[in-house]
């Protein structure tokens, strides 16, 4: 009963064998499976012998136990193919005819008596066997089984010398399993058990098959790809084990790695410093401590630029880790990559040097512009000083359009200097409290002399209910509007030229201002309407060539909108007229309302059409020494519409100014004890609104540079004695609320 038990255990661990070798292992080799096959079948041989009843069933068992006498051939094939060895054919072919023909003995068993001369059925200890008589072809099958058992040795140890692929580790495993048979077949003849030992012999081949086959299924993955490219020029591919045993390489490897013909497969042969596989070596060993998967380099060796990858590779249940390293010429790539790498450097130095040339540029141009910018207001003022102390007619004539030119140019300049600051993203907006109404009145001021000297008319409407306190830049709103209304007039040939202003509150406290310059000039063609607000772009050359400009104003000013959060937007009929828009976001500080935006009335006084000013909350203080001058103030501003205060000495001046809020203060220079200097030095010390309020020297001492003088001394203006009627009036209106 033993024996069958241990018949039917080899039988079933033979078939749980197959099935392991044929789910586990991932590339299967033919050979392998065919061998586990054949074990199988003997053992069931085996099994259904040790349980036959009659000598028939018995022989019919026995040769189905007899198909595994291919065994030993298939295990010769394997270890060839595990090794890398080529087996002549004619021997390989020789083999098979002579296992043919021993299959064809062993079949003739019970027919012709070669194999055996004669067979009975026993029985030892339950379990049936086979006594027998062996004949001639008995003989000539144990010198087959030597013969193969032979081969096998001889496949092994020329392997080994050879230092084929076959692994250290694998060699030994495959000897085993000829040792294996060789003890079997000793014991086997020497004692004469009736038990089979090759049944156990066949499950021992088998678990050698499949823990080979799954041990190196990692190298044979790595063979897999070095099959594939082994013959792609300059290809180069190891399999390094994870003790940093050498594996498997192809044939490019012996030219990059000529120290591997002295390593032999599956041992350490990382023994000389300096060599290409030692730094492969260390690179693995320092992959491994960092835990990399991947990890590629660039390695130059004759010329050639290897692109040298190692990839971590793990087979079976983490178990089996090895690393494949592929170096692939990429000479041409990373030639091509320098290559570009160079050019782009060279773009990026022509690049930077673009960049400081441009920032040399605009540095000079706003050096330059500022550097212009101090002389022109010097002979723009002295200019002033001209026209206003000149009594020769033709004097002022000259000196009017010095003026004129001199601020042309000063807003030329003032306009290179915003693009400056616009390009170098360096345009601020600063914000302070203002007065809607003043900047209209300014604005007025400043653009009806240049609509009537075209005799263009220039109209403002303003919604009296805006709110006149808010905050914002005053100055660049005046810059917008400055702008915008000096092209309506400059390309308005007749007609007018209307700004309106108007806007939306919502509470809390914010605004949105809407401004509008309306003019009924030469008009903007469609296809230029998107041109006008780029940097230097003027349009219509023809019609304007007697025009002045840069272009840049709209650039200037959309820029400045733009900061302000605001938006610009444009239309036009070509040939009768255009309009802008600008819609300003603003807030309120104050909602008391604007009121009527003119601050200014002409009234006739002895048959004379004078320009008065008309704003009844001003309050105005004089101080002058001399009472004679105060009455002369007072009567130049009897007809205006403000509160005026006088003063004759400079303390009481300084009293007054802390007791009330005056608008203006105009300031005589020379007085008695404390001069208007003192005073005003007094005056700002106080701090606060008094920094700021505004104090007009008046002066007997008009003389080159005296404006530069009395703002240096921290008057905002002043006004020569004896005080003339329209420049009283100009500068009260300038500070007027
Ligand atoms: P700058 O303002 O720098 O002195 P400019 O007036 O020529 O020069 P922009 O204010 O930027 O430059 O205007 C650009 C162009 O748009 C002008 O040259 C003009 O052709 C056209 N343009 C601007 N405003 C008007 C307008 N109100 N009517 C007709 N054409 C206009
Ligand atoms: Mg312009």
């Amino acid at each position: 009963m033993g024996i069958i038990i241990y018949h039917v255990i080899c039988t079933v661990l033979s078939c749980i064998l197959l099935y392991m070798m044929l789910s586990l292992i991932r590339q299967h080799n033919v050979l392998n499976i065919m061998l586990l096959i054949f074990v199988c079948i003997a053992n069931f041989g085996y099994t259904f012998l040790a349980v036959s009843r009659t000598i028939e069933e018995a022989l019919l068992a026995n040769k189905i136990v007899y198909i595994g006498c291919f065994i030993p051939f298939i295990m010769i094939l394997s270890y060839a193919a595990f090794c890398k060895v080529k087996l002549p054919k004619p021997l390989v072919w020789g083999l098979v005819i002579l296992n043919l023909v021993q299959l064809f003995f062993i079949n003739s068993i019970g027919y012709i008596g070669i194999y055996y001369k004669d067979a009975k059925l026993g029985d030892y200890k339950g379990a049936s066997y086979l006594i027998k008589t062996y004949g001639p072809g008995h003989s000539l099958y144990i010198m087959l089984l030597l013969l193969e058992t032979l081969m096998s040795v001889a496949v092994l140890v020329y392997a080994f010398r050879k230092k084929k692929n076959a692994t250290y580790h694998t060699t030994m495993f495959l000897g085993l399993g000829v040792v294996v048979s060789v003890l079997v077949f000793i014991i086997e003849r020497r004692i004469g058990l009736p038990i089979d030992l090759l049944a156990a012999a066949y499950v021992i081949y088998g678990i050698i098959y499949l823990y080979i086959s799954y041990r190196i299924q990692v190298y044979t993955i790595s063979s897999g790809i070095i099959s594939v490219y082994e013959r792609r020029k300059n290809y180069v591919c190891l399999s390094i084990d994870n003790r940093f045993r050498l594996m498997d390489y192809n044939e490019n490897s012996m030219e990059l790695f000529p120290e591997i013909k002295d390593i032999r497969v599956d041992t350490d042969g990382y023994k000389k410093d300096g060599e290409l596989y030692n730094t492969i070596i260390v690179w693995i060993k320092d992959m491994a401590s960092k835990g990399l998967e991947e990890d590629e380099k660039i390695i130059t060796i004759n010329d050639l630029i290897y692109r040298t990858t190692i990839r971590k590779r793990v087979a079976g249940v983490r178990r089996y880790i090895g690393y494949v390293v592929e170096m692939i010429d990429d000479t041409d790539f990373q030639n091509n990559l320098i290559i570009m790498e160079r050019t782009m450097a060279d773009l990026d130095r022509a690049r930077q040097s673009a960049i400081q040339a441009s920032h040399a540029k605009s540095d000079f141009m706003a050096n330059m512009s500022h550097e212009i910018r101090t002389p022109i207001n010097a002979i723009v003022g002295m200019d002033e000083m001209i026209i206003r102390e000149t009594k020769e007619p033709a004097i002022a004539e000259y000196a009017g359009y010095i003026n004129e030119a001199g601020n042309q140019l000063l807003s030329l300049v003032n306009d290179i200097l915003d693009f400056e600051k616009i390009e170098a993203g360096k345009l601020e907006i600063s914000n302070e409290k203002y007065s809607l109404g003043r900047i209209i009145r300014g604005v007025y001021q400043m653009m009806h002399t240049r609509a009537a000297n075209k005799n263009i008319e220039f109209v403002v409407k303003a919604d009296p209910r805006l709110p006149d306190s808010l905050y914002g830049d005053e100055n660049r709103i005046r810059q917008i509007l400055i702008n915008l209304i000096s092209n309506g007039i400059k390309y308005t040939m007749s007609g007018c030229v209307t700004l309106s202003v108007s806007g939306f509150q919502s509470p809390p406290d914010k605004i949105e201002l809407h401004f509008e310059v309306r003019d009924t000039g030469i008009g903007i063609r469609e296809e230029d309407m998107e041109k006008i607000f780029d940097s230097f772009e003027r349009v219509d050359s023809k019609r304007n060539r007697n025009v002045q400009g840069t272009g840049l104003g709209l650039a200037i000013t959309r820029a400045v909108v733009e900061k302000m959060s605001g938006k610009i937007s444009a239309s036009s009929t070509y040939g009768k007229g255009s309009t802008f828009t600008v819609v300003l976001p603003q807030r309120v500080t104050d909602k008391k309302e604007m009121g009527s935006w003119q601050r200014t009335e002409v009234l006739k006084e002895d048959g004379v059409e004078r320009l008065t000013i008309n704003s009844p909350d001003m309050r105005v203080l004089a101080v002058d020494d001399m009472p004679l001058n105060l009455i002369v103030i007072e009567k130049f501003l009897a007809m205006s519409k403000l509160k005026l205060d006088t003063a004759t000495n400079a303390n009481d001046a300084i009293k007054l100014i802390s007791e009330n809020d005056y608008d203006v203060v105009l300031m005589d220079h020379f007085m008695p004890d404390k001069d208007g200097v003192e005073a005003l030095q007094e005056i700002r010390a106080k701090g606060g609104k008094y920094e700021t309020l505004p104090v007009i020297a008046i002066t007997a001492n008009a003389i080159a540079g005296s404006r530069e003088e009395y703002l240096s001394l921290g008057f905002q203006d002043y006004i020569s004695k004896p005080v003339d009627y329209n420049a009283l009036i100009d500068i009260l209106l300038r500070y007027s609320p």
